[in-house]
């Protein structure tokens, strides 16, 4: 913890208004270099007009794309695609066989509704190995076939995601309508925007929105030319990369990998620091953690200060929420880690998880500064998915009721 000394309310304020709540609107992602958003290029299928028109068209604006790469489509122009993973452009895995729905006649032989998780995880890792072999690169990222995330059909339909994020660094749809909030967006389903039979007036606007909100455009496409169905067009091209090599655009032009790679670090580097309300889930030991990061705050005054990796109450009308999944039906001690000054000590909190309450007296730990940990109680709970409230019992009292840092569920055996 940092030695700043907390005094008042007042301070904390002060604290809060410096901090980053990446959940409220408004907080920047740090690209690199000052700029604004990020933009990736990526073509499915390895199509054979790539190596032959949209590659030296990026080559000569100086632009790195991503190809997600059938290895039949590879054998055609094994020097073509070599020379393309060379020059730096990213390799990447879209399947060996392109499987999608057999509601597709052409892929009625390769139907998803057929697939089970161990063909589908052995295509993927054949196709890895392929992409090896043939280019000499370990693919870091996926495209879904068709877009679509599912094998199997009707009640036997299962997710293809959890197998895409076990296996990749990240997975991109197809025909998706809204740039990646990188704060936010499932790395295993990052959507992918149509580029295809467009030009770049249409798409303008969506980069433009895209900078203001500080996202990243993913954009995807399959054929390189002038005409044609599925195609990229070369003039579209031509104009995006003269717009996003312009400086005054502050845009960050990389492979998905590329960009994947540095949103996860960036991420990773600054969760403790940043509010976002998620979803909790057990721990393999069965406790449930609600950390105030996680949680999500409720009033006029309530503040999550990264300092503290706490809450801090104002009035008593605040209250944190947060989400969780209950691993099991059964019995939990509830914990407790917190600070309050000796002069704002003592007043009641009320803690409650659907029709069950704990509630007591906030006991002194000395200072603002001084957190402490304390068992409450014990809550029943249902297995399933749950939201947990804390807040002050009495609406009248004035005045600060806590910092709050934790709330630890564990299940009594
Ligand atoms: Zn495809």
């Amino acid at each position: 913890m940092k030695k700043i000394s907390k005094i008042s309310p007042i301070c904390m304020l002060f604290l809060v208004s410096i901090s980053m709540s990446a959940w409220a609107q408004g907080t920047p992602f740090p690209w690199p270099d000052g700029n604004k958003m990020a933009l990736s290029l990526s073509f499915d299928d390895a199509r054979a007009s790539n190596p032959l028109t949209g590659i030296p068209l990026l080559n000569k604006h100086g632009i790195l794309a991503t190809f997600f790469v059938l290895p039949e489509g590879v054998k055609s122009n094994l020097e073509g695609w070599k020379m393309a993973a060379k020059q730096g452009h990213e390799m990447a895995n879209h399947s060996f066989t392109h499987p999608c729905s057999g509601n597709f006649t052409w892929s009625r032989e390769k139907a998803l509704e057929n697939y089970t998780e161990d063909r589908m995880e052995k295509e993927l890792l054949a196709a890895n190995q392929a992409v090896y072999d043939l280019l000499d690169v370990k693919p870091a990222v996926y495209a879904y076939p068709c877009g679509q995330k599912y094998f199997g059909s009707g009640r036997h339909t299962q997710s293809l995601v959890p197998l895409i994020a076990e296996h990749f660094l990240a997975g991109r749809g197809w025909l998706d309508e809204a740039a990646a909030d990188p704060w936010y967006v499932d790395m295993a389903q990052l959507p992918g925007i149509k580029m295809d039979d467009t030009n770049f007036e249409t798409l303008l606007p969506m980069i433009q929105q895209s900078s203001e909100n500080g996202h990243w455009l993913i954009l995807a496409g399959h054929e390189t030319g002038t005409e044609g169905p599925q195609t990229t067009r070369l003039e579209f091209l031509e104009k995006l990369a003269v717009y996003v090599n312009d400086p005054a655009n502050k845009i960050w032009v990389a492979p998905m990998g590329t960009i994947a790679q540095y949103v996860k670090a960036t991420r990773e580097a600054m969760l403790d620091t940043l509010n976002q309300p998620r979803l909790i889930r057990a721990n393999p030991d069965g406790n449930l953690i609600l950390t105030a990061e996680k949680g999500k705050g409720i009033g006029p005054d309530i503040q999550y200060m990264p300092e503290w990796k706490a809450f801090g109450w104002f009035t008593e009308k605040d209250q944190v929420v947060w989400e969780m999944e209950v691993p099991e039906t059964g019995s939990y001690e509830v914990w407790m880690e917190w600070s309050v000054s000796d002069e704002e000590a003592g007043k009641e909190y009320l803690l409650s998880v659907s029709t069950q309450n704990l509630q007591g007296k906030i006991e002194k730990t000395g200072s603002w500064e001084t957190f402490r940990q304390k068992k409450l109680g014990i809550l029943q709970m249902d297995k399933g998915y749950q939201k947990l409230s804390f807040k002050g019992a009495n609406p009248a009292v004035k005045g600060p009721l806590l910092d709050i840092r934790k709330i630890s569920l564990e299940p009594v055996e």
